[in-house]
């Protein structure tokens, strides 16, 4: 085994720990030395929590001396994505809105996390309030790809993503309500698994969109992902949607052989639009598991094209609803009276009548000025824009037209999944149409933004589980992901299959050459 605990694997570091062979405190020195020599290029935490983990570890360390027992991730660093609430942490979601806020209470994961005794590092960066496929819409600066730091990292759990690829945590926490895990562990080279909608608990997550939103692990590989989502998977009475099905020992089922396995491939994902060295790294992904001992068979999806727009309405409206809690008065940022952000008179907010007004004319009273203010000082542009979005979608007169509309969309790309099912165990493909696109080539453009998602966002819709991988490289040494989909709680067939594929590739063990 080697000596350097960057190099070791989740399920290595917790067996050393627990055989003696590494203490806590020296992993997670080792990882937040790496932090500190990495964060500032690649600006993947939002905070670091160095007092708060090594106290925790050398917790660690003393109950094993002592011979007390073990949580199963003892010693394990792990970075949160800063959706998730810590009571000892600050958590943003990236949005000046809830710059410094402390909640009062941690997430279900981040106390089962802490519970199965793992070593919280730090918040990881990512797009405001989830809302993004390139981590370029943090308040606090976007995160750089670990492959290409003129590149993005995907979104918009991009700070998870870049954390793991470069070695600041074995394993970091994502969340993924139309590919937030999924995409970013595709653009990074590491693997990340969205489960099924209620396997997880979202207590304390940061909503977005209720009825998409899921947590789940992303790091180097399957095995790594079985173990941490074993520790926070599972019924949380706090979460009305989780589901109270038991959690399977994932580790175990592992290394089950794949003969006579059906995996689906969708035409249509290799229709134009998809970067040709991307399907020439999936295509060899399937041979891979034809090699396992699988079968691929064409299956149809009639239905995913509508996934795009359908997404984008449902997603937006449950996002306007979420968000209205952010006033400046419940929650969140609160302009000063009067103050800092006051609209310049005759450019101003229109009055009701259409006449130009001044600031303080503009509202019809201080405390919706206060609303306003607070908002327009406290988002960013994209979250206004999903917000507007779905607040139109679902006013009187649209809602029919729009909102009800997509919710039927929904029901039948949720058949399509059922109807394949039926003739596959899992369907495989890509995660995105492309390898990690330069920073700052889709910021003008949220369509282009937005069509990046296209893989991904059925999988939401539709509530099943997905995983993602690295099959490959492009020639200009960007990863390449490939994306396994199953039915509902199938998560031990995506981590078996996925495992079963790392016994034969090394992909997921390439590290970036990242120079620091
Ligand atoms: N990129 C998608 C969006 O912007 C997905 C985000 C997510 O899964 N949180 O909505």
């Amino acid at each position: 085994m080697p000596s350097d605990p960057l190099q070791l694997s989740a399920v290595e570091i917790v067996a050393a720990v627990r055989s003696g062979d590494l203490t806590a405190t020296a992993c997670t020195e080792a990882f937040l030395d790496r932090i500190a020599r990495t964060n500032g290029t690649l600006n993947a935490f939002l905070c670091v929590d160095r007092e708060g983990a090594l106290a925790r570890a050398s917790d660690v360390d003393a109950r094993r001396r002592a011979g007390r027992p073990l949580g199963p991730l003892a010693g394990l660093p792990v970075g949160v994505k800063d959706a998730l609430c810590t009571a000892d942490l600050p958590t943003t979601c990236a949005s000046k809105m809830l710059a410094g806020y402390r909640p009062p209470y941690d997430a279900e994961v981040v106390a089962r996390l802490r519970r199965a005794d793992a070593v919280i590092v730090g918040k990881t960066n990512m797009d405001e309030f989830a809302m993004g496929g390139s981590n370029e819409n943090s308040a606090f600066g976007p995160v750089a790809n670990p492959w290409d730091t003129s590149r993005a990292p995907g979104g918009s759990s991009g700070g998870s993503a870049a954390c793991v690829a470069a070695d600041m945590a074995p394993v970091a926490i994502g969340s993924d309500t139309g590919g937030s895990i999924r995409q970013p562990a595709g653009l990074c080279g590491i693997t990340g698994l969205k489960p099924t909608y209620g396997r997880v608990s979202r207590r304390g997550l940061v909503a977005f969109a209720s009825s998409l939103d899921q947590i789940g692990p992303m790091a180097r590989s399957a095995a790594d992902c079985a173990l941490t989502l074993e520790a926070i998977a599972g019924h949380d009475p706090g979460d009305s949607t989780s589901l109270t099905d038991a959690v399977p020992d994932y580790s175990r089922m592992l290394d089950k052989p794949l003969t006579g396995l059906r995996i689906g491939r969708v035409p249509e994902h290799f229709a134009a639009g998809l970067d040709p060295e991307v399907a020439r790294g999936v295509e060899e992904a399937f041979a891979v598991f034809r090699e396992l001992g699988a079968t691929v068979h064409d299956v149809r999806l009639p239905h995913a094209h509508h996934g795009i727009p359908t997404y984008y309405l449902i997603a937006p409206c449950e996002a306007s609803s979420n968000l209205a809690r952010y006033d400046g008065a419940h929650y969140g940022h609160r302009a000063e009276p009067g103050g800092g952000h006051r609209a310049e008179p005759g450019k101003g907010h229109r009055a009701a009548d259409g006449r130009d007004a001044d600031a303080t004319a503009a509202f019809e009273s201080p405390l919706v000025e206060m609303y306003c203010r607070s908002r327009a000082e406290g988002f960013g542009p994209e979250v206004k824009r999903r917000i507007m979005l779905g607040t139109y979608a679902l006013s009187a007169g649209y809602y029919d037209a729009y909102y009800a509309k997509a919710l039927r969309v929904r029901r039948l790309i949720r058949q399509d999944y059922l109807d394949a099912f039926e003739s596959v165990d899992l369907i495989g493909g890509p995660v995105s149409a492309t390898a990690a696109f330069p920073l700052g080539e889709k910021t003008g453009d949220p369509l282009a933004m937005y069509l990046v998602d296209m893989y991904t966002v059925t999988a939401n819709l539709a509530g099943v589980g997905g995983i993602s991988f690295p099959c490959g490289f492009t020639a200009g040494g960007l990863p390449i992901g490939f994306q396994l989909q199953a039915p509902a709680l199938a998560e031990s067939l995506l981590l078996n299959a996925t495992d079963r594929f790392q016994s034969l590739t090394d992909w997921h063990r390439r590290r970036p050459p990242l120079a620091v």
